[in-house]
């Protein structure tokens, strides 16, 4: 089972990398990649954890913004990790989520919601990417919300009145670093219509001239007309087609291997990076 979109926390998952890796070995996940948000800063204790019968691919869930303000998540597998043209990359759009958080938290603030700067940073690991789940788990711990799905339907979502974009680079300026540094790039969930604005089907021969090799189809977050026509769009455009879980431990209901990408499909994808990265043993 190949499942090539999850997150520890390193980002906004509650697993620690070695935790992800454990569990996907006693699930019987056979490739896995471990896709944090902005950052690869699990890498070094996935590797540490990491043991045969299981294949290990280095990634990052950049998050990028269209000049329409859509928000719009690449994975990048497989590039080399120390470029320093995707460090600042990642390392920028991570550092900005720090002030976006403080202006989502004063929105918040001013309409009587009262968690601060300092709640969402202890809810949030030492040096992992902040994100609105911690915001969430803050407003738990506060007794305001009961859980992340209640704070992402009732206060954070995308639509609503507190949310505030980050500032990254567009879906094309990500793609085309990732394939820079020698990796490829697979857009995630693109039709997720529930979580906010999606791209048109026109869109994606803009993201094919930049370099993506790659559509996520099978998502939970995408029904299965939206599936469909993403797989259509897939072949169309000539693209790779790739399912997988976004696994975030107790953070969400997605759990490990739920959706898989097909071995011949993760072979394609493989030979289209500039080198074989992928660290079996
Ligand atoms: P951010 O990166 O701060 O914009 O937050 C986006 C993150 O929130 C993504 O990782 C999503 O997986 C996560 N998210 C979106 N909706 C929900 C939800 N209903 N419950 C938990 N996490 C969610
Ligand atoms: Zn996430
Ligand atoms: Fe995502
Ligand atoms: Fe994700």
């Amino acid at each position: 089972m190949i499942d090539l979109h999850t997150h520890s926390t390193a980002s906004d998952g509650t697993d620690t990398p070695a935790e992800l890796i454990n569990k996907a070995l006693s699930q019987g996940i056979t490739t896995l990649a471990l896709t944090d948000h902005d950052s690869i800063d699990g890498w070094g204790q996935a590797l540490q954890a990491h043991r045969q019968p299981l294949s290990l691919v280095l990634g990052a869930e950049v998050s990028t913004i269209t000049s329409d303000g859509i928000s719009v998540h690449i994975l990048g597998l497989l590039f080399d990790g120390d470029n320093p043209h995707m460090q600042i990359m990642l390392n920028e759009t991570r550092d900005q989520r720090i002030p976006r958080m403080r202006k989502m938290v004063e929105l918040l603030t001013a309409d009587g919601i009262n968690v601060s700067m300092d709640d969402v940073m202890r809810a949030a690991p030492v040096g992992a990417t902040v994100g609105r789940p911690h915001l969430a788990d803050a407003l738990v711990s506060l007794g305001i919300i009961k859980s992340r799905d209640e704070a992402f339907a009732e206060l954070l979502s995308n639509g609503s009145k507190y949310y505030v974009e980050n500032i990254a680079p567009t879906p094309e300026e990500a793609i085309a670093m990732i394939r820079k540094a020698g990796g490829v790039a697979v857009i995630a969930h693109p039709f997720a219509s529930r979580r906010g604005q999606i791209l048109t089907a026109e869109s994606f021969s803009d993201l094919v001239k930049a370099g993506l090799n790659g559509i996520e189809v099978n998502h939970r977050d995408q029904d299965s007309s939206e599936q469909q026509s993403l797989d259509s769009i897939a072949r169309e455009l000539d693209l790779v087609v790739t399912g997988s879980s976004d696994y975030h431990g107790t953070g969400k209901l997605n759990s490990l291997g739920e959706n898989v990408t097909h071995p011949a499909q993760w072979e394609r994808l493989e030979a289209m990076a500039d080198k074989r990265r992928v660290v079996i043993s």
